[in-house]
């Protein structure tokens, strides 16, 4: 960790200025804000603002930028990285989403989990072009570019559903920026992550869908030859409403796990089908017959339950990766 002085009366009128939260190393609440997916690989910013609003953001630039600091940002904390010595900026309590049914909108707040949006608008019978893991960052994954495990096929990136954003950029300003109002931030913001500035606030479109065919089956590893010279036979045919993808795994000898499932090596065999129910099962009925299944999960399903295709893990989980 590197250690930056910080003058504790700066600090003192940031923290009277912000109407969320401020705080420095071996303070309360510093840990909290400062967590990640992965409780072995903490931020260790010099200080950490808890932004309760546009505003808390622009104050938070604007001190990294008076004192010289970098600045990083974080939601979830799923794939933060590179704060040290910086100052952090948590976004998590900018999660408001409001919709707009009849212009098929959604107005999301730059620190709402995919899990915030759906809640917003599967009632309606609309879903946005999201990810797989409802527990992850809206924002971070649109700046990203966004691949959907369902809509993508049909709607392109979630990058490309964005129409407009609500950014403070290093001049610590809050702006609205389109297409039209500055073409080239634009561009850059949608695919550049958080390079060009805070997001605060993004509206994207949505899309008249309530339903799907999907979820995962899971075989034997000892399977996976197999089953995957016969998925890459069948994928490449599958119309623009079915997508698909295969992840081998060596899951945890976790209780929560069925038993065929529990601490064994495992592919699954992702679908989803967004149409008619029956439709999605003829087109899925070859994959079930190649090889046995060890757990079948793919079925008609309401939108809300995206998140059980891949079923990814909620909640804090230690572990190590690298990227070669
Ligand atoms: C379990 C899991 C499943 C995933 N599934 C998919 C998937 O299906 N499709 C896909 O495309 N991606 C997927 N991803 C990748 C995911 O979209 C990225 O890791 C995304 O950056 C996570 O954002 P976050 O806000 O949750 O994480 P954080 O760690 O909080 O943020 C990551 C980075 O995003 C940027 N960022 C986040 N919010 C803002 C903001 N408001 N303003 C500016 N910058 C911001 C910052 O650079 C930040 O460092 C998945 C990731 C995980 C962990």
């Amino acid at each position: 960790m590197t250690e930056i002085a910080i003058d504790e009366a700066a600090v003192a009128a940031l923290t009277a200025t912000v109407t969320g939260l401020v705080a420095v190393p071996g303070e309360d609440g510093y840990e909290k804000e400062c967590a990640t997916y992965n409780p072995l690989t903490p931020l260790r910013p010099a200080l950490v603002i808890g932004a309760a609003s546009g505003r808390d953001v622009a104050a938070a630039i604007r001190f990294a930028s008076a004192h010289g600091l970098p600045v990083a940002v974080t939601t979830t904390g799923h794939q933060a990285r590179g704060a040290d010595g910086a100052v952090l900026i948590n976004l998590r309590r900018l999660n408001r989403v409001t919709v707009d049914r009849d212009a098929l909108t959604a107005r999301i707040g730059g620190g709402a989990r995919w899990a915030d949006v759906l809640a917003a608008t599967t009632p309606f019978g609309l879903a946005p072009v999201n990810g797989s893991a409802p527990d992850v960052g809206a924002t971070g994954y649109l700046l990203g570019g966004g691949q959907s495990p369902t809509l993508g096929r049909l709607h392109g990136y979630g990058a490309d559903t964005v129409t407009s954003v609500e950014i403070v950029t290093a001049g610590g300003l809050p702006q609205r920026v389109t297409a039209e109002s500055d073409p080239d931030l634009f561009f850059a913001i949608r695919g550049g992550k958080g390079n060009f500035g805070v997001v605060t606030a993004t509206e994207i479109a949505l899309f008249p869908v309530a339903r799907f065919y999907g979820g995962a089956v899971h075989v034997a590893g000892a399977d996976a030859a197999t089953l995957l010279h016969a998925w890459r036979e069948w994928a490449p045919a599958l119309p623009d409403e079915a997508t698909t993808s295969v992840a081998i795994q060596r899951l945890p000898p976790d209780p929560a796990l069925p038993e065929p499932l529990r601490g064994a090596f495992v592919v699954a065999l992702r679908f989803a089908h967004i149409g008619d129910a029956a439709e999605g099962a003829e087109l899925f009925a070859p994959m079930r017959a190649v090889v046995p299944l060890l757990a079948d999960d793919v079925c008609d399903r309401p939108y809300a339950e995206v998140g059980l295709i891949h079923g990814d893990p909620p909640g804090p989980l230690p572990y190590t990766d690298r990227t070669v």
